[in-house]
C-alpha cells in the first residue's frame, strides 16, 4: 500500500469523509486523495514524494504560490514575538490601510478568520442597516457555510449535488431569495415583488464556485442600481476574486462600486484571513461603535496578518497582475489549442488568473448551461491529469487558480498532459 493510501485509510477513522472541508474529498472523480506533504512555488509534493504543478493553490489563496520565502519570513518572524495577544497590534491597522487603500468601496475594515465568516458577518450588518431580514442570492454562487447562503450554493454543495442541507432552520430558507446568476430581468421581477424586504444582494462579481463564469454586460450595473433603486446593499463577495483579478479586485476592473466587499484567500496569503469593508459609516454601525455585533478571539491574528501583509507588499508591486495574467493567458491558449486538435467538445472560462475547462459544446455563460458539462468525462480528465503530475480542482465547477510562481515550463508541461489525456479518453 502506498504510503497516501495508508493515509487516507487513517484519516477516514478520525475524520468524516476523511477530510476538514468535502471539496477535498475527491469522491466526485472517484479517487482518493493525495496527501500534501510539501509545497514551492507552483509545485507540490505528496506523501509518496510524487510531484506536481498545482492549480489548486489553496483554492486560490496562493497567489504567489507555495512557501513564498518573504511570506514564510514574516510569519516566522511574527511567530517569535507571540502567536496571539487578544489586544490590538500595529499589524492589523496596517493590513487595513492597505486594504482601505486598494480596494475602491472599502474606508474601514474588520478582519476575521475565514472567507465564511467575513460573508456572515457581511450580512449581517446589511441587515442591521437596513432594518430588513430577506437577502437575494444567486443559484451556483458560494459564500461559505452560512446557514442563509447555502442555499442553491455552488463548490462542493454543486458537485455533490447538495442544493440545500439538513441542519439549516426552514425559516432562514425562506428569508433567501435565489436568481439566476446573469439574469437582470429575474432579479428585477423579485427586486419589484419583494425589494422592500431585502437587506441585500450578494453576488460573486465573477462566479467562481460553480466553475469560472463573467458578468455579462451591465449585469453588475444592473444590480447596482436595482439594490439602490430598493434601499438595499450591494454586497461583492470578492473571497476569490479580491487581490488576485486586480489591485482593487473585480470592482476595480469592472467600475461598479458595491456597498460591502468580502475578502479571503489571497489576503491572507495562506494563512486564515477574511475581512469585510465598506464605507466608514456603514462599518460604524459595528460594535463597539455601533449596535451590530461581531467579534472574534482570532480575529486579526498575528501570524495571518504577517502571512498577509507580506503577501500585500509583493501584489502591490507594479505590474503583477499584468504578468501573473499574461501567465494564465498562455496556459489558456494552450488548452484551446489541445481541445481545438482533439475530438472532445470543451471549453475554457478565463478571467485573469482563475479559469474553468468546461467539458461541453455550449458557451458556459450562467449556472444552467454550467451544470449542462460533462463531470464523468471531467472525472477521467482530472485523474489522468493527476497521473501526469497536474494537481486540479477535484471537480468540473470549480477554478484553477494560477500563481505567479507557475513558469512557462509549468504552462507547457500542463498543456502536454492535457494534449495527451484527451486523446486518451476520447
Ligand atoms: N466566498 C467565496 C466566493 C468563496 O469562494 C468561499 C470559499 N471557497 C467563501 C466565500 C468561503 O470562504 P472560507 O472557505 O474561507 O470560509
Amino acid at each position: 500500500m502506498s504510503r497516501n493510501e495508508t493515509l487516507w485509510k487513517e484519516a477516514l477513522k478520525y475524520l468524516p469523509g476523511g477530510v476538514n472541508s468535502p471539496a477535498r474529498a475527491c469522491c466526485p472523480v472517484g479517487v482518493e486523495p493525495i496527501f500534501a506533504v510539501r509545497g514551492r512555488g507552483s509545485r507540490i509534493w505528496d506523501a509518496d514524494d510524487r510531484e506536481y504543478v498545482d492549480y489548486v493553490c489553496s483554492w486560490g489563496a496562493l497567489l504567489l504560490g507555495h512557501a513564498h520565502p518573504k511570506i514564510v519570513e514574516s510569519v516566522a518572524s511574527a511567530a517569535s514575538r507571540g502567536a496571539s495577544f487578544g489586544l490590538p497590534t500595529p499589524e492589523e491597522t496596517e493590513l487595513a490601510k492597505r486594504v482601505a487603500r486598494m480596494v475602491p468601496s472599502v474606508e474601514k475594515v474588520r478582519l476575521v478568520s475565514s472567507g465564511t465568516e467575513a460573508t456572515m458577518s457581511a450580512v449581517r450588518l446589511a441587515r442591521g442597516v437596513t432594518g430588513r431580514d430577506k437577502i437575494l442570492k444567486f443559484e451556483g454562487c458560494y459564500h461559505g457555510h452560512v446557514d442563509s447562503l447555502l442555499v442553491k450554493a455552488g463548490s462542493g454543495a454543486l458537485t455533490l449535488a447538495l442544493p440545500g442541507t439538513p441542519g439549516v432552520p426552514r425559516e432562514h430558507v425562506a428569508q433567501t431569495l435565489t436568481a439566476p446568476y446573469n439574469d437582470l430581468g429575474a432579479v428585477q421581477e423579485i427586486m419589484d415583488r419583494e425589494g422592500a424586504d431585502v437587506a441585500c444582494i450578494i453576488v460573486e462579481p465573477v462566479a467562481g464556485n460553480m466553475g469560472v463564469v463573467p458578468p455579462k454586460e451591465g449585469f453588475l450595473e444592473g444590480l447596482r442600481r436595482m439594490a439602490a433603486d430598493c434601499g438595499a446593499l450591494l454586497i461583492f463577495d470578492e473571497v476569490i476574486t479580491g487581490f488576485r483579478l486586480g489591485k482593487g479586485g473585480y470592482q476595480e476592473l469592472c467600475g461598479v462600486t458595491p456597498d460591502i466587499t468580502t475578502l479571503g484567500k489571497a489576503l491572507g496569503a495562506g494563512l486564515p484571513v477574511g475581512a469585510f469593508g465598506a464605507r466608514a459609516e456603514i462599518m460604524d454601525r459595528l460594535a463597539p461603535d455601533g449596535p451590530i455585533y461581531q467579534a472574534g478571539t482570532l480575529s486579526g491574528n498575528p501570524l495571518a496578518v504577517a502571512g498577509g501583509l507580506a503577501g500585500m507588499r509583493e501584489i502591490e508591486r507594479d505590474g503583477f497582475h499584468e504578468d501573473l495574467d499574461e501567465r494564465a493567458r498562455i496556459l489558456e491558449e494552450g488548452l484551446v489549442e489541445a481541445i481545438s486538435s482533439s475530438s472532445i467538445d470543451a471549453t475554457v472560462n478565463r478571467v485573469g488568473s482563475m479559469l474553468t475547462m468546461f467539458f461541453t459544446e455550449r458557451k458556459v455563460d450562467g449556472y444552467a448551461a454550467a451544470l449542462n458539462a460533462d463531470t464523468e468525462t471531467f472525472g477521467a480528465f482530472f485523474k489522468a491529469m493527476r497521473a501526469r503530475g497536474v494537481n486540479l480542482p477535484p471537480s468540473q465547477f470549480e477554478a484553477w487558480f494560477v500563481s505567479s510562481a507557475h513558469t512557462e515550463e509549468d504552462m507547457e508541461k500542463t498543456v502536454d498532459a492535457v494534449r495527451s489525456v484527451l486523446s486518451e479518453i476520447t
